[in-house]
């Protein structure tokens, strides 16, 4: 298991996925910095998550609230009083465990020296909003988007007029003093989540949870994680959260076994008639067909970008023997792959077959990203590509220049055509689809 975890964090770093956090520095335990491919494979997760959720629906609206909420969210929500987890400390070797984790609450599991009383941790951030640090002025990170889109509903019914069911769908940066974070991108103090709040009349949500938990368990499986590797576990209910009634995770089979991706949560009408005490605004909804006034209660499907990239990593990961050397290839979905084409010179030195290769890159990066290399020899180029998931290299060689056609190879079957110049981006867009770019 630590194998594979290994490789892929090095293939990260080799290939400019991610990288550790402030690196020059010795890195920041636990923070991670997304580079050239990682960006554009997060980009492409968040983009597949709208497209699906916004706008494939007419009853979903988008939305991009503040990390910095008023202090009151966070005692209306419940994570002042309840955002905690309990820790203890080693008294020899000082690390810390969360106590949820531990078997035996008295010995340290690493070093069997002697445990500290379990103390309450608060899991928010804080920082100081304006020039004082007083404590008046303290607010918090959020640790959740979710409260964003909750104090908006009023916002939303007054200037969209929806009709219930309708939901929002936020993506953005959460924060939590996690006390254990780890497995690379899994578990961190900075990630980003993307959450869906989907107001419905009390009665139907049991049906529409199930709904959700079905749609999102699908969404997985169409952006091309392998079905053995995916699963739905409900939860317990000593598992629940104080504001859920019930709650499904989205699990994948991660090397160190099966962990959550994604929850579902029907969170009733918890959020909506604590913002309404705490804010004293009316936060129902009114029904014009019936007259009546009332607060919907919320499903909630809510995943990790981070944790949904790392489980697209590992997934898509494959070694493969060819003519006796291992072939690295991440076979990611057409939608997710960072970049969709590059193109080669086969020869650095002939000005007409690199200019040639440039002027195709430069005409293909109208329709799909893509990128031009001649930083090495054929071989490694292939190699580099295929470590980032590229769907088709394209190499222009001499025999390119008399008969203005390339050769272009396709990363899943390895299959090698030729194809006239004029006619590639007809090729391209027949085999990734219009809505691929
Ligand atoms: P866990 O049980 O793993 O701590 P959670 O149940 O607390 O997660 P939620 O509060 O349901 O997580 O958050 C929704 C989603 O946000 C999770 O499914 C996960 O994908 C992501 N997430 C939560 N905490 C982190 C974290 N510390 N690092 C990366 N992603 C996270």
């Amino acid at each position: 298991m630590a194998e594979i975890m290994d490789k892929i964090v090095a293939l990260c770093k080799r290939r400019g996925f991610i990288f550790p956090g402030s690196d020059i520095y010795g890195g920041l335990a636990n923070s991670w910095d997304y580079g050239p491919y990682g960006v554009e494979l997060k980009n492409n997760i968040k983009r597949a998550w709208w497209k699906a959720n916004v706008y494939g629906r007419d009853d979903m609206f988008g939305m991009d609230a503040a990390i910095l909420m008023h202090p009151k969210t966070w005692e209306a929500s419940g994570h002042v009083q309840n955002f905690f987890d309990l820790k203890s400390d080693c008294k020899s070797c000082k690390k810390r465990f969360k106590v949820a984790d531990l078997k035996d609450h008295k010995h340290c599991p690493e070093c069997a020296g002697e445990l500290t009383e379990p103390k309450q941790f608060n899991l928010m951030l804080r920082t100081y909003y304006g020039v004082i640090d007083d404590p008046a002025s303290v607010v918090y990170l959020r640790p959740e988007t979710a409260q964003g889109m909750f104090v908006n509903f009023l916002n939303i019914l007054n200037s969209c007029h929806p009709k219930l069911p309708f939901g929002l769908a936020q993506i953005g940066k959460a924060f939590r003093n996690e006390i254990t974070p780890g497995n690379f991108t899994f578990r961190t103090r900075e990630f980003e989540q993307m959450e869906i709040e989907y107001f419905c009349r009390p009665e139907e949500a049991d049906k529409v949870y199930e709904e959700w938990v079905d749609q999102r368990k699908k969404w997985y499986l169409e952006i091309g994680i392998r079905p053995e590797n995916l699963r739905i576990r409900q939860h317990q209910k000593d598992e629940l959260a104080h504001y859920a009634k019930a709650c499904t995770d989205v699990e994948y089979r991660f090397p160190w076994g099966w962990s959550e991706l994604e929850g579902i949560a029907n969170r009733t009408d918890f959020d909506l008639r604590q913002h309404a005490q705490y804010s004293g605004k009316d936060l129902r909804y009114f029904d014009d067909a019936t007259k009546e006034r009332f607060y919907p209660y919320i499903i909630e499907p809510s995943g990790g970008v981070d944790r949904c990239a790392l489980a697209v990593l590992v997934d898509a990961y494959y070694e493969q023997e060819v003519k006796g050397n291992i072939r690295v290839v991440l076979r990611l979905h057409r939608d997710l792959a960072p970049i969709k084409v590059a193109v080669f010179p086969l020869l650095k030195n002939r000005a007409e077959i690199v200019e040639t290769a440039k002027k195709i890159s430069a005409d293909l990066k109208k329709f799909f990203v893509t990128i031009y290399d001649d930083t090495a020899a054929i071989g490694k180029l292939y190699r580099r590509q295929d470590e980032i998931g590229t769907l088709f290299c394209i190499t222009v060689d001499v025999q390119s220049m008399e008969d203005q056609k390339v050769t272009i190879r396709d990363r899943d079957t390895m299959q090698q055509e030729r194809i006239s110049n004029d006619k590639i981006v007809q090729y391209l867009f027949d085999k990734l689809g219009k809505g691929c770019c």
